[in-house]
């Protein structure tokens, strides 16, 4: 369609009821419809799913959107469905065979605009043939920062989606592609342009402002031991306005907070990855709708949520780093009304992440196993650094990579450094498999 003959504003009004575009909405739309290749970096709440929801309405074709987010996608679907009237499906492995034919037979018959599908769904081969059947005329990678190794939520699944782009585009010549995120610093945003660049090397059209959330403000409470803590949460839950979020660093604390606030006749739950996805799929429900003072969870609760009226973030550990820090604040206030993230700093807790980070990597002992384990042939061939896969007691089922460095000796040093980073480095040097 031509963008001269659209009304932007009037159709903002008539599906979304909005009164206007927020700052930089508008300008991203139109580079998209023009420039056709876009990612998008703004904050959580900003509104980036406005960004293919409107030009959904002027493609010719279907608008694709592949998210992780399963909650956050039926929620959307709902929305886009019922106050918006646009008709929106998904398939994704929450939903029940017959749902998923049903969503994949309302797509092929051109009976919807939006179709959502979840990441984990592109490895399936049936899937993927079905939608690259599929007449897409707007591609959408939500949280894309998950493509890229260096991004903090790296995933092997959003693997897939870089292929599923590439056959999207050597099908449609006039494919738009449009990448969306929250948190990409400028090395993520570099790798996530150079691998949705296109065939012929058109690079894709970043746009970005500032991280700032102005309406959230941000408090340090200094606590010293768990009794203090306690009774300090306790005010802090009685007098907030609204609903929120109690972070803790360990199941076990979820679940000490939630009883200690419940038996002081505060309405607060407990969420953490050891549930059944049933139990927690009813927690989020009653806390999304509002039900519910707070929920005292680990970071299990994380990007399904989107309630966009949580009052209050309160960590009540440290978290495990800054970028954590930014993602579970930036939880709150997405109406942009005003909101808080409060954090309880003990000093000692520092001791739980410092735990988790040692966890995280293998001891040296593991390092000297593997190790033993290599065929002498191969350890005359292993170049000055390189990379083994161990699997870890924290994470018995998620190997990790390391990097090691052999001395003269044969003796194998250390090197302490991140998953991620080790990622792109074993890429960079196509380091032996020593598993
Ligand atoms: P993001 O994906 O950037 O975190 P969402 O797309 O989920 O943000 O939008 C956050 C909230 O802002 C939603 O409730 C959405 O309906 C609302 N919103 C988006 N654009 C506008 C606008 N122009 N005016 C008012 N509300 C808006
Ligand atoms: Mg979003």
């Amino acid at each position: 369609k031509d963008l001269s003959k659209i009304n932007m504003e009037q159709d903002l009004r008539k599906y979304f009821g909005f009164d206007a575009f927020r700052p930089g909405q508008k300008a991203a739309i139109r580079t998209l419809m023009e420039d056709r290749r876009v990612l998008c970096i703004q904050p959580t709440g900003y509104g980036k799913s406005l960004l293919y929801q409107l030009p959904s309405l002027w493609t010719d074709g279907l608008t694709l959107v592949i998210s992780p987010l399963l909650a956050l996608m039926r929620d959307q679907i709902r929305h886009l469905n019922e106050r918006f009237g646009i008709p929106a499906a998904s398939i994704n492995s929450d939903q029940t065979a017959e749902e998923n034919a049903a969503a994949q037979r309302s797509a092929s018959q051109g009976r919807i605009r939006i179709l959502f599908v979840a990441p984990e769904k592109l490895d399936n081969l049936e899937t993927y043939e079905f939608l690259l059947g599929l007449n897409v005329g707007l591609l959408v990678v939500d949280e894309a920062h998950c493509i890229s190794t260096w991004g903090h939520d790296f995933r092997p699944s959003y693997r897939q989606i870089v292929n599923a782009v590439r056959s999207f585009e050597e099908k449609t010549p006039h494919l738009r592609v449009l990448g969306l995120t929250a948190t990409a610093n400028q090395r993520t945003e570099a790798d996530i342009a150079r691998q949705l660049t296109d065939p012929a090397g058109n690079p894709l059209k970043i746009l970005r402002t500032g991280m700032d959330r102005p309406n959230i403000s941000l408090w340090v409470i200094p606590v010293q031991g768990t009794a203090q803590k306690l009774e300090v949460l306790e005010k802090l839950v009685r007098e907030a306005e609204g609903a929120g979020i109690l972070y803790c660093a360990t199941r076990e604390g979820t679940e000490v907070i939630s009883e200690y606030l419940t038996e002081k006749n505060l309405d607060v739950v407990s969420y953490h990855a050891g549930y059944d996805s049933e139990r927690k799929r009813e927690l989020q429900q009653a806390f999304m709708e509002g039900t519910r003072k707070a929920i005292a969870a680990t970071n299990a609760l994380g990007m399904g949520i989107d309630k966009p009226d949580i009052r209050f973030i309160v960590h009540t550990d440290i978290p495990g780093s800054v970028t954590a820090y930014y993602q579970e604040v930036g939880r709150a206030g997405r109406d942009g009304l005003p909101a808080r993230g409060i954090l309880l700093f003990d000093e000692r807790d520092r001791r739980i992440q410092d735990h988790f980070i040692r966890s995280a990597l293998p001891s040296l002992e593991d390092f000297r196993t593997v190790y033993a384990n290599i065929r002498p042939d191969e350890k005359n061939a292993l170049p000055g650094l390189f990379a083994v896969k161990v699997r870890t007691g924290l994470h018995p089922t998620r190997v990790n990579l390391i990097l090691a460095e052999l001395t003269e000796q044969g003796l194998i040093k250390k090197k302490l450094v991140s998953r991620k980073q080790v990622y792109c480095r074993t890429e960079k040097k196509t380091a032996p498999d020593l598993t």
